[in-house]
Formats: C-alpha cells, structure tokens, sequence
C-alpha cells in the first residue's frame, strides 16, 4: 500500500522509485485520486532530481497504459507498423510525404498526430485545409484506410494515454514542461499507444527547435532511444536542423501544396528531401523492410519516381473524405490568399542566420496558427518560395513570398520577416541538414 505523499517525498529526496511505485501513482492521476497539486509536486521533484532510465521507462509504460493501447494485430497488414514523431518545427511538412512514401515501401503507418504548439506548425492543421478530410475517423475507418492505403494521418482517437493529458495539462502552469524526463515520458506514452512496431524520432536543433541548445536535443534524443528500445518498441533518433524553414513554404495550404508538387516530382526542395529521406530510411530498416539505409534510399528514391508514394498519399486522403482527384487538380480544392506578393530585403548581402522561432511566430500572427487553443486557424496565409542560408538577396531574390489576407497583414508579416533574416557581408557557416543518428545499440 503506498500514498501519493510519500512517493512525493521519495523523489523530493533523490531516491529512485520502484516500478510499482510509479504505476501506483499514475493509477491514482488516471482516476482522479491523485490532487492537481500532487501531480505538481510529483513533476517539480522529477525536474530537480531527474529519473532514472528505468524510471522513466516505468513512467512511460504506466502512461501508456493508463487508456487505450491500440493492437494491429488482427488487422493482418503483413509488413510491418511504423511511425515517426518529431519535436516540431516550422516549415516541417515531411510527415505529408513519409507517410505516403514508407506505405509504398510495404510499411503500415498509423499516424496519430496533433496541432500547432507555440511557433511550430501542426501536421493536422495542415491536412485540416485539405476540404472534407476528416481527422476523427472512427477506429474501423482509421484501420481500413491504414489496410487499403497503408497510411493514415489522424488526431487522437478517444482515449490514449489520459494520464499524460492531466500530467501536461498541470506541468504546463508550474513551469515543469522542460525536464527530459518528463518530456520522454510524455511524448513515448502517447506514440507507443498506437500499438507501434518501431518509431524513428525527428529530434529538432537550432533556432527553431523545441531543446534549447544542441547538448539538449541530443541528450532527448538519447533518452527516447533508450526508453522507447526499453518499453519494447525498436526506435531510432534522428537529429536534424532547424536552423532555418525546412521547406520552402511555412503556413497550412501552402504546405500542403509544396507536400503534393513534392511526391509528383513537380518540386524539391532539397532539406525536405534530405530530411524526408533520413527518417524514411531509418523507419524501412527498423521494420525490415529494407538490409541497410543505402537499400533503403534507393527503394525510396524509386517510389517517389513511379508515382507510387502520390498515389498513396491521395488514397489516404480520399479515404479520409477528402477529393478523390486531390494530387491531380490540388490547387483548385486549396485556399487562396488574396495578396500573395513577395519581401525583398532591405539591403543586398548574404543571408547568415534566420530566427526560425519567430518566421513560426509571424504565421501565427497572420492567424495561420494558434495564440489559444480555442482560435480557428486561416488556411491560406504564409509564406512561400523561402530564401535559404547562405543565398544572397537582391532585386530579383527576395526574402519570401507572402500569402495575405490584406495589405496591412502583408505588411506586418513582411517587417517580421525582414527582422527575422539576417542579411550582412558575415560569412555564413554551412550547417548539416542531418546532424547524427542515434540507435539503440548507441546508448
Ligand atoms: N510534447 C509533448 O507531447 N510532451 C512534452 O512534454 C513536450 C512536448
């Protein structure tokens, strides 16, 4: 018999929990026997004396555990089920292609994804401008489309890890979201509810990322591959740039728009690609699908070119309610801004460094994301045609191109821009677009 107070005071000490003691108190957030403050206290603990690895993996199976774990099992897909989660980021459209192109590979991907958080863009808000898609399937729906398309990209589906919901919830006004802890836990128990195989993990670095400095995103990146590998789901890390927009657009529709011309081959932008591929490749290595990443890439590569990945991507979205004629006439389902003009710089030089962060920001305040949850999100607005690091502004190269809903909202996206793009006669340091990789035998 244990009480909340004293599993409290354990970790206030220093001492490790035992797995029974952790599973004990999330029981109690899960039924509401454990107080908001309880929970505030269990977090503020957590954060001055951080978890073991065998604690958090307790943490993160409790959580886990304590709604919904979806089985596949009787669904027989024959390959394999895999996902990837990322950190977020601005411009991060590639769940719209990897999907789509790890289904063509034989994958199945069951994709439980959320909105906008802070400055960073929401796979679902995205898909959400696509008319009729629907990102509430019911469960039979959610795995029909999985069989038939081998992907599909949805919200939570009823009841996946409460426990982190109440956690989150607390942790968000006692300033305890930024503890590695804390955030593993957090992010596993939900993405190893949905009954996963394997996970490759999009760990963010730079200007735009959620880790504040590279030491940080490495040491969560290290922690979700040891955890995730601990609570039985084979899972690698990635870590990549985000230093700059990582495709060329950033906003809703217009990322849709660049995901589609993406998997048709009308355009790609080559972080996108490289990134895209990155993930993809770890994710058809980890589900067997592929001997090594160099098989991987080339199998990749090939369903991209065949049109195969395309055509997954619009059997997933007429699956889900959306046109069936989507890849082929997209622009005529996608809304429109009524000024789409573009911002030049306002002197000519070397484009060195960009705040990434606020570019997230300035599509916020356009209404293409969100201040409070309850706000409606502008589909249209963003930006496209993006300048990249270490290209020189002029006359003919401007900053970006921005989708408005009126002058005056052109004009305070371009001075947010121009203010978040530094442009000067400094050399510019080239960063990778893929850091490292981090496997379980890694850690
Ligand atoms: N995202 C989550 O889901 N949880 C965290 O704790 C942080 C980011």
């Amino acid at each position: 018999m244990y009480l909340p107070q004293e599993i409290i005071r354990k970790k206030r000490d220093g001492e490790i929990l035992t797995t029974d003691e952790v599973n004990f108190f999330i029981r109690g957030v899960t039924d509401n026997s454990v107080s908001e403050g309880q929970i505030a206290a269990f977090a503020m603990a957590i954060f001055f004396n951080e978890m073991t690895m065998p604690e958090r993996i307790a943490l993160t199976c409790a959580m886990r555990d304590s709604g919904m774990v979806l089985d596949w099992s009787h669904m027989d897909f024959g390959g394999p089920v895999v996902d990837k989660h990322s950190t977020g980021g601005v411009g991060d459209v590639t769940s719209l292609m990897l999907g789509p192109m790890v289904a063509a590979c034989g994958g199945y991907v069951p994709m439980i994804s959320g909105r906008g958080l802070g400055h960073t863009g929401g796979t679902l808000d995205k898909l959400e401008s696509i008319p009729g898609y629907s990102i509430t399937p019911d469960n039979k729906r959610f795995g029909q489309v999985v069989k038939e398309a081998g992907v599909a990209i949805i919200g939570q589906t009823g009841n996946l890890a409460p426990a982190d919901k109440r956690v989150y919830a607390t942790r968000d006004i006692t300033a305890t979201v930024d503890n590695i802890s804390l955030i593993t836990a957090s992010i596993l128990s939900k993405k190893l509810a949905a009954g996963l195989d394997s996970l490759v993990m999009d760990v963010k670095v730079g200007s735009g990322a959620f880790m504040p400095t590279y030491a940080a995103s490495e040491e969560l990146a290290r922690s979700i591959v040891a955890v995730a590998n601990g609570a039985g789901t084979k899972t690698t890390a990635i870590l990549t740039d985000m230093n700059q927009v990582l495709a060329s657009s950033a906003g809703n529709a217009v990322e849709v728009r660049e995901a589609v011309r993406f998997l048709t081959g009308e355009y790609r932008n080559p972080r996108l690609l490289e990134v895209t591929m990155a993930s993809c490749a770890e994710m058809l290595v980890l589900g067997q699908l592929a001997k090594d990443t160099d098989e991987a890439r080339s199998k990749l590569q090939a369903v991209l070119d065949n049109g195969a990945a395309a055509e997954r991507f619009g059997k997933m979205v007429s699956g889900l309610g959306g046109p069936a004629d989507f890849v082929e006439n997209y622009n005529s389902y996608l809304d429109t801004a009524e000024i789409v003009k573009p911002v030049y710089a306002t002197t000519k030089g070397v484009v060195s460094a960009m705040d990434t962060r606020a570019i997230g920001m300035a599509v916020v305040a356009m209404g293409g994301g969100r201040r409070v949850a309850t706000d409606s999100i502008d589909y249209a607005v963003g930006f496209d045609r993006f300048i990249r690091l270490g290209e020189t502004t002029d006359s003919s190269k401007p900053l970006a191109v921005i989708h408005a809903r009126s002058e005056e909202q052109w004009q305070l996206a371009a001075e947010a821009l121009q203010n978040a793009i530094q442009v000067g006669e400094r050399p510019y340091t080239v960063t990778p677009d893929v850091y490292c990789r981090i496997r379980r035998d890694d850690v």
